[in-house]
């Protein structure tokens, strides 16, 4: 058994007016006001950061960027800091999307700078990594992962120490905005293997402790297949946390 506490985290990406972020997390809030068993997350698009902050108050919804640069400031037009991002009360950022990495060529190496540079500033980092349909239909995915989670968490395996707080979620690029999920059982299997990844590349006991999210097409009528797998230890969601009315029971049926 883990004590892995499940979380629940809806990225909401380039979506909603400031009414609508404020009128969105208004009604998150009020929707779980009576649940504890779940870590609740929303990472709005930058502009909306202080606005879902001041509303969520002094409830235990958690504030997420969803990307930044690895720099602390300079000339980095168009770019934001971990420091900024701190300032505006996020406690977590996602970093490495499958968007970010396919529209705007990430790497992991740069991943890698974005983790290292939150861990420092005090942010929690959502590594995402997720294998393309071709690489699943080619029998590649497994490998794909490997190389994902090692090079995007390249400078805490060559020390062998990753704060337990971090976040990796598995996203099959396949499955996001698609309603294509993957099945209870594949994304298990996937987590396992990342679990192991982390024993060989940390140890047991960090392994243990990193929550692993699913993403892809996660809705309230597939949530719970989901988390009752041992390794699902909650998810991330895209297009059903743009509205209480789908995030909020897949909140209350993940917990
Ligand atoms: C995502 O973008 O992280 C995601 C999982 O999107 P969706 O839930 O819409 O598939």
């Amino acid at each position: 058994m883990t004590d892995r506490r499940p979380m629940i985290a809806g990225n909401w990406k380039m979506n909603l007016s400031l009414l609508g972020a404020a009128s969105l997390v208004k009604a998150i809030r009020e929707g779980i006001q009576d649940q504890d068993s779940v870590d609740v997350l929303v990472a709005p698009p930058f502009t909306a950061l202080s606005v879902v902050k001041g509303l969520i108050g002094d409830t235990k919804i958690l504030l997420c960027a969803q990307n930044m640069h690895w720099e602390s400031s300079g000339a980095y037009t168009g770019e934001i800091s971990p420091a900024m991002l701190s300032e505006a009360g996020c406690s977590h950022v996602i970093l490495g999307h499958s968007e970010r990495r396919s529209l705007f060529k990430e790497t992991d190496e740069m991943i890698d700078l974005k983790a290292n540079a939150a861990v420092e500033l005090g942010l929690i980092p959502i590594v995402c990594i997720g294998e393309t349909l071709e690489e699943r239909e080619a029998g590649e995915t497994f490998e794909v992962l490997k190389t994902q989670l090692t090079g995007s968490l390249h400078n805490f395996v060559n020390n062998s120490m990753l704060p337990h707080s971090t976040i990796l979620a598995y996203e099959p690029v396949w499955a996001i905005g698609t309603g294509r999920t993957a099945s209870p059982e594949q994304a298990q299997e996937v987590h396992q293997f990342l679990r192991e990844c982390l024993t060989e590349n940390f140890d047991a006991g960090t392994a243990q402790r990193i929550r692993i999210l699913y993403g892809g097409s996660v809705k309230p009528d597939n949530i719970k297949d989901l988390i009752s797998k041992p390794d699902i230890d909650g998810a991330l969601v895209g297009g059903a946390s743009l509205s209480a009315d789908s995030f909020v029971p897949i909140i209350r049926l993940g917990g």
